[in-house]
């Protein structure tokens, strides 16, 4: 067919009958066939779009012009469904009509803010984190997007990266089934679906495994720990059918990620079967030039979509080089046609070459943003993810009655740090501060004294004085401490993670004047707090919560939520702990109590953390007994049942994460001392009883040899049943025949 006679331009494809009688990859191979090689590279240039805003002819006019030129198959950061019809109207001036795809960083929630990831993952309510995606997705998808780049679900042992805010936390286990939540949540019932948009796994991979947490480090792992450790939330979410993948700006063992062929092509899109779109990172394709890894952008292009990158985000790089490169022999055809056909496929998928403005509907987009249940959605997940981590003298909840009650502290008043990074920002956006959310929920009969006591990262304790004053005068004083929304995300890498400034000092003066005191600690990561940790007697760790965060902290702390977060990451001591994780290997030198002389110790400070992997306390206790295997041995193919039972043994109902762990007791190679295998979050009255079961079978027990080969090995197995990784309630053993 010659390629002008466009019989089968878009736009007609539905009107001829044509689509439906086809597979999606016939339809793609039709679209194809009919593309120039330039069209093939415009394909897989993906622009943003940060200066298109304003009417069309103001903006960028060049974009614009790309646009209409077939030089762009996809822009990010354009939204809206005013500007998304518009942008895809220009799209609609190519020869070939394809439609554009619009993604953006939704990462937490699009007009509604959710708590940041790590928050959301410190719920460990699968449920909930489904809902917070579903939500996003939602208004995303109502204001003319159809894609994120979400979810983030690398892995980090490290709290000095200020990427953890974005992720699941530490656990391979834990942050394959949240992975697995989002992807669901974010694209619902399929492609196609106006209710969802694409999901995007990233970034692909070990980005979190930077060296000392500084952020775009080089990371130097063995292939064993990329297997068990960094690569399994990635195949948890290839396995949700996450229709694409962001590769990162990481080297691994020497090469950049992005021109990776290991990663892309021989395990995701090989091993692996991912038939979707892999796209670069932000200009990570340029950035191999700085690695060291290409000697400029064309080799960089070279490198990059023979290693399988897809898409270029940015780099330009596709847009110069590739249609030349395909022309000197230094590329293959084949390589751009499989790249632009995984391309096409989610066009099509999407329903945008029948309709190319589906998705870009203003009606809808009115009703759908910032909904009132879209709100109540925000609140609910934010309640869930909050982290009670010391209750000593039950402090909580406070009555509602109470007389005079003192909020202190930077962030008490504070609603846009609530937000967190990573959120999307909006004129009068409608935040609810602690402050608010407290005045809110408490009568007329309280006093709400306030003194901000400092700024986050003060150096003077000038405000000390009249914040000691109001506390004086209350009855219960409630501080707001922590770091800005900034001070966690992209390239906010901490060599320092202290609560910042003099806000320790502020917290030890007020808690030195004998009025009970509740810290708030508000982060985007685990921070380290030895005063508080030490000598304050009640504290929640309440992350960056969202748009609801004052309502859901004033619920937490008057009692109208009872608590029921678990840290979905361990928090150090002190920095020079980092990397501590739970689940590390014995030495050959373990310290024994009290004797820690010539052991793998610290001379300073214990190995412990201050607060351990799955620690988070409740308003209420709870009673672990009766713990019964149906069988103390086992075969490859057989079954363990587990069996245990919980009781509320306090006044207030509530939940609690009941955690399942295994050690492989003798084992080569050598196993951690402790792996997450299992949990349940469930739900008990006061004095009310539930049995679980959990299965224990072969999956469970498996493990990587140094070859890299998926084994299992017959021995002992320490099975623990607890309430956290360091509070572990029951244990038995069973072995495997
Ligand atoms: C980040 C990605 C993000 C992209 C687009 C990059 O700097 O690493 O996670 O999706 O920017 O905003």
């Amino acid at each position: 067919m010659k390629k002008t006679s466009l019989l089968f331009i878009a736009g007609l494809w539905s009107s001829l009958g044509y689509a439906q009688q086809k597979t999606i990859d016939q339809k793609v191979d039709s679209v194809l066939n009919l593309m120039t090689l330039e069209e093939k590279a415009g394909q897989l240039n993906q622009y943003s779009g940060r200066n298109v805003t304003g009417p069309v002819h103001e903006r960028n006019v060049n974009m614009l012009d790309e646009i209409r030129k077939g030089h762009v198959g996809s822009m990010l950061n354009v939204k809206g469904a005013k500007v998304t019809r518009e942008i895809q109207q220009e799209a609609m001036k190519t020869r070939l009509k394809i439609p554009l795809l619009f993604g953006l960083d939704v990462i937490h929630g699009y007009r509604v803010t959710f708590p940041i990831p790590l928050a959301e993952a410190a719920s460990w309510d699968l449920d909930a984190i489904k809902l917070s995606a579903q939500v996003s997705a939602r208004e995303a998808a109502a204001a003319g997007l159809h894609w994120t780049f979400a979810p983030m679900v690398d892995i980090s042992r490290d709290p000095r990266w200020g990427r953890v805010m974005e992720g699941a936390g530490e656990d391979p286990y834990l942050g394959s089934l949240i992975a697995k939540a989002r992807v669901e949540g974010l694209q619902g019932k399929g492609f196609g679906d106006l209710q969802a948009i694409l999901a995007c796994a990233k970034h692909f991979a070990a980005y979190g495994a930077a060296l000392a947490g500084r952020d775009y480090n080089s990371v130097d792992i063995s292939k064993r720990a990329l297997w068990e450790i960094y690569l399994p939330p990635f195949k948890a979410a290839v396995d949700a059918g996450a229709a694409t993948f962001m590769n990162s700006f990481n080297d691994i063992n020497g090469i950049p990620a992005t021109g990776n062929k290991y990663l892309q092509r021989d395990i995701l899109k090989d091993k692996w079967g991912f038939n979707g779109i892999i796209v670069s990172d932000w200009g990570s394709i340029t950035e191999m030039t700085a690695h060291g890894y290409a000697k400029d952008l064309k080799h960089a292009t070279q490198l990059a979509i023979t290693a399988g990158n897809d898409m270029d985000m940015e780099s330009r790089g596709y847009r110069k080089h590739l249609v030349e490169l395909v022309q000197e022999g230094k590329i293959s055809i084949a390589d751009v046609d499989n790249a632009v056909r995984r391309v096409l496929r989610k066009k099509f998928e999407l329903g945008l070459f029948q309709d190319p403005y589906r998705y870009s509907n203003e009606k809808r987009e009115k009703q759908e943003l910032n909904a009132d249940k879209n709100r109540q959605a925000a609140k609910e997940v934010a309640k869930k993810s909050i982290v009670l981590l010391k209750n000593e003298t039950q402090i909580l909840p406070i009555s509602k009655t109470v007389k005079k009650l003192a909020l202190i502290g930077p962030l008490a008043k504070s609603n846009k740090d609530m937000k967190g990074f990573w959120s999307v920002e909006w004129e009068n956006d409608e935040l609810v501060s602690l402050y608010d959310g407290v005045k809110s929920k408490l009568g007329k009969n309280t006093d709400i004294l306030y003194a901000q006591g400092c700024n986050i990262n003060d150096t003077i304790t000038s405000g000390f004085a009249e914040a000691l004053k109001v506390a004086q005068q209350a009855d219960v004083v409630v501080m707001a401490v922590g770091e800005t929304f900034d001070m966690s995300g992209e390239a906010k890498s901490r060599s320092d993670i202290h609560i910042p400034g003099v806000q320790e000092k502020l917290i030890q003066a007020i808690q030195e004047t004998g009025k009970p005191v509740v810290v708030l600690i508000m982060a985007g990561r685990p921070l380290v707090f030895n005063y508080t940790a030490n000598h304050v007697k009640s504290i929640l760790y309440t992350w960056w919560l969202g748009s609801e965060a004052g309502h859901a902290m004033a619920d937490v702390l008057f009692g109208d939520y009872n608590p029921s977060g678990k840290l979905p990451m361990t928090f150090p001591r002190s920095v020079g702990q980092i990397p501590l994780f739970y689940n590390y290997y014995n030495t050959g030198r373990p310290p024994l109590k009290n004797d820690t002389r010539y052991k793998s110790a610290y001379l300073d400070i214990p190995n412990t953390p201050q607060f351990a992997f799955g620690h988070g306390l409740s308003y209420t206790t709870f009673k672990y007994a009766d713990l019964v295997l149906n069988k103390s041995e086992m075969n490859l193919n057989d079954t363990i049942t587990v069996s245990v039972n919980i009781t509320n043994t306090g006044k207030y109902d509530g939940e609690e994460v009941v955690q399942l762990y295994l050690k492989d007791e003798v084992a080569q190679p050598i196993r951690p001392v402790q792996e997450l295998k299992d949990f349940q979050k469930i739900n008990l009255k006061a004095g009310e009883s539930k049995n679980l079961t959990f299965k224990i079978e072969r999956s469970k027990l498996s493990f990587y040899d140094d070859d890299l080969n998926y084994i299992t090995q017959p021995g002992d197995f320490k099975l623990m049943i607890g309430s956290a990784s360091n509070d572990i309630r029951l244990e038995q053993k069973f072995t495997l025949r």
